[in-house]
C-alpha cells in the first residue's frame, strides 16, 4: 500500500517536472528561433517609430500627433503602459497588457495606431 502510493506520488512529481522541463525548453527554444528584430509603432499606415528588441526592462515616452504613449518593454514582450497619459479614449490597447511574439499586435483604433512585430517566422513567412 504504501510503496504504491509513493510510486505514484513520485510518477506524478516526475511528470510534473518533465512538462515544466519541456516547456522551458520549448519556450526558450522558440525565443531563439523567432529572430525578431524589432517593434514598429505604425500610425496611419505609416512607420512612425521602430525600437529594436530585445530591449532592457524600460518604459519610453513616444511622441506624436495623438499625444504620448508610453510603451513598457521587456525583452520582447511589449505593451502601453496603463498609466499612460490619457491620450486615449477607450483604453483597449491600455487593457490588452503585454504582447510577447508575433503576430500578435497593439492595435489602438481612436488614435489609428498599431504596434506589431517586425522580423519572426510568421512575418517572414508572410513577407517571401
Ligand atoms: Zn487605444
Amino acid at each position: 500500500m504504501k510503496r504504491g502510493d509513493l510510486l505514484i506520488y513520485l510518477f506524478s512529481a516526475s511528470m510534473l517536472l518533465f512538462s515544466f522541463l519541456l516547456y522551458l525548453l520549448l519556450y526558450s527554444g522558440l525565443g531563439f528561433d523567432q529572430h525578431i528584430e524589432s517593434v514598429v509603432v505604425e500610425y496611419k499606415k505609416q512607420v512612425y517609430a521602430k525600437i529594436p528588441l530585445p530591449s532592457p526592462e524600460r518604459t519610453i515616452d513616444i511622441n506624436g500627433p495623438w499625444g504620448v504613449i508610453m510603451l513598457d518593454l521587456n525583452g520582447y514582450k511589449v505593451r502601453v503602459n496603463p498609466f499612460s497619459p490619457l491620450y486615449c479614449p477607450d483604453k483597449i490597447c491600455m487593457r490588452q497588457g503585454w504582447i510577447s511574439k508575433p503576430p500578435e499586435t497593439i492595435v489602438c483604433l481612436p488614435n489609428r495606431i498599431i504596434i506589431y512585430y517586425q522580423g519572426g517566422k510568421y512575418i517572414d513567412g508572410l513577407t517571401y
